[in-house]
């Protein structure tokens, strides 16, 4: 399958007063086209920066592209790309949905005009088009009587409604990426699960090739097919959903499992925090980032930073247990499995 994106070794930092934060440090995972991606971590781990980088939405300064690239659908490098040719992919062919729809959404102007703006700008739609696909959007992502929904405001919708409204005008546009950051945090259970339902079955309706950003395990369960996780700026492991979830390697890994009695249950976790914080980014350690918290950690953690070892096809972490001779360490079993 083709690659609908191909991050590599992607750096970024922040400036700030107090010096520079390194948020992302070498980051490389790819996206194949019609594929869901789960990127999973701590809040802090740069998970969010990677997603908004890709789309190139956080602004630079305070934000700073350090190294790496950013390959889109085969052919150019978002790194490079300026502000405008950004826009004209963002509006086009990049999608994005946030955890909040409320700070997202423009509380002053109707839902139709949110959604129809850009049909009109970025795919030369006529007003009339654009009203008649907008009305399409909507009732794709159950939004009852789009008709007449179509000239409310906002504040009209309720949260889940309004989340709906925000896939809405991410995928008016036919994006070939859409990235979801945290899409439904924000929601209350039931909510939730109704919307993650409707972009399960978006992207299969669609093919949309999707990345979607959270720290519900039941979520990357329901919506995924491989995940990347990510600790302090890096990809600690990435594999299929199978791999992470029954066959993983890293100990953060295991640490954001552990909170699961059984496999089954998945579906109903959330991730669980591990005990202690993760380094300050201002100074990232020269070891492995995670070895203050790992149980594990040998001599070799605080002085080298592990590369990742192929544990299987497609399936990788960043760990010295994985060294032919680490030693043999009892991995954590799970009650129930
Ligand atoms: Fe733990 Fe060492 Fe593996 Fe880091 S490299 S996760 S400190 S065992
Ligand atoms: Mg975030």
């Amino acid at each position: 399958m083709e690659n609908i994106l191909e991050v590599k070794d992607l750096k970024v930092s922040f400036q700030t007063y107090a010096g520079e934060v390194q948020a992302v440090r070498g980051v490389s995972f790819h996206l194949r086209k019609g594929e869901a991606l789960a990127i999973v971590g701590e809040s802090g781990c740069g998970k969010s920066v990677t997603a908004q980088t890709i789309m190139r939405l956080i602004p630079s300064p305070p934000s700073i592209i350090k190294g790496g690239s950013i390959i889109f659908d085969g052919k150019v490098d978002v790194v490079t790309l300026s502000g405008k040719q950004m826009e004209s992919i963002r509006g086009s062919e990049m999608g994005m949905i946030f955890q909040d729809p409320m700070t997202s959404l423009n509380p002053t102007m109707t839902i139709g005009k949110q959604i129809t703006e850009g049909l009109v700008k970025h795919q030369g739609l006529s007003k009339d088009e654009a009203r008649k696909r907008a009305i399409e959007m909507l009732r794709l992502v159950g939004i009852p009587n789009p008709e007449a929904r179509i000239q409310q405001y906002p504040h009209q919708f309720s949260g889940g409604m309004r989340q709906r409204v925000m896939i809405a005008i991410a995928l008016a546009c036919n994006p070939k990426l859409l990235i979801a950051d945290e899409p439904t945090t924000a929601l209350d259970v039931t909510v939730q699960a109704q919307i993650i339902d409707l972009m399960r079955e978006l992207q299969e309706k669609t093919g949309a090739s999707i990345i979607i950003i959270t720290h519900d395990l039941g979520v990357v369960a329901d919506l995924a097919q491989r995940v990347v996780v990510m600790y302090a700026g890096k990809v600690v492991e990435q594999g299929s959903v199978d791999d992470i979830f029954y066959n993983p390697q890293h100990p953060y890994t295991w640490g954001l499992l552990r909170s699961v009695p059984r496999l089954d249950d998945m579906k109903k976790a959330d991730l669980i925090p591990i005990d202690g914080t993760p380094p300050d980014l201002f100074a990232p350690p020269k070891g492995c980032a995670f070895a203050a918290r790992c149980p594990y950690a040998m001599n070799i953690c605080l002085e080298e930073d592990p590369e990742h070892q192929k544990v299987d096809e497609g399936h990788s972490a960043a760990c010295w247990l994985l060294h032919e001779k680490a030693p043999r360490v009892e991995r954590p079993v799970r009650v129930g499995d």
